[in-house]
């Protein structure tokens, strides 16, 4: 039986969304993020890892957060690629404060709707997956409105032609 605080659970065995993850930002996220850290130098820029190409259920995911040049902003990780603000204890940041892709998680979803439970996450084995969720301040109506959160944002900044300007000073590709 999973752990009552499955993300302890998943830790305990040494698994985390937190690991082997490529972070995508919105410039929201780097603004927020760099509010809560007081510096810049968190993100990169850089090529997604073969696993990241495979459009697996939302084909529109890529388009958006890929420039010309096919690289996007992530966050920086470890050289045990794990997350640069994951620590002992967790995430550094406070929830409000994480990418949208993270406050999102485990849900899945696409610009229009949230589609499920990512079944990489212990959480969608339970039945009551979603109950699991709402305890963990996590509900639906909330997930909702990250997801119109995160699509505005990406959308807006593809619009304004920001998302493939480096001028992301800090960042750098590596
Ligand atoms: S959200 Fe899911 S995959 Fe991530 S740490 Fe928690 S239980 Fe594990
Ligand atoms: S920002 Fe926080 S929640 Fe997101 S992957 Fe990094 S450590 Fe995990």
């Amino acid at each position: 039986m999973m752990n009552d605080i499955p993300c302890i659970a998943c830790a305990l065995t040494g698994g985390s969304c937190c690991l082997n993850r490529q972070i995508v930002l919105t410039l929201g996220d780097v603004q927020r993020i760099n509010v809560c850290v007081g510096q810049h130098d968190f993100f990169t820029i850089e090529k997604p890892e073969p696993w990241y190409l495979d459009p697996f259920y939302d084909p529109a995911w890529l388009p958006l957060v890929l420039n010309p040049e096919g690289l996007f902003r992530v966050l920086k990780r470890n050289s045990d690629k794990s997350c640069g603000m994951l620590t002992k204890t967790g995430c550094v940041l406070p929830f409000e404060s994480r990418p949208l892709v993270c406050q999102l998680h485990p849900y899945m979803y696409t610009e229009t709707e949230i589609i499920g439970i990512d079944d990489t996450c212990p959480i969608s084995k339970e039945k009551d997956g979603l109950t699991i969720l709402d305890k963990l301040n996590m509900p639906m109506e909330k997930a909702i409105g990250w997801q119109h959160l995160l699509y505005n944002e990406l959308h807006t900044e593809r619009n304004e032609k920001t998302l493939f300007n480096n001028s992301d000073q800090a960042g750098k590709r590596t």
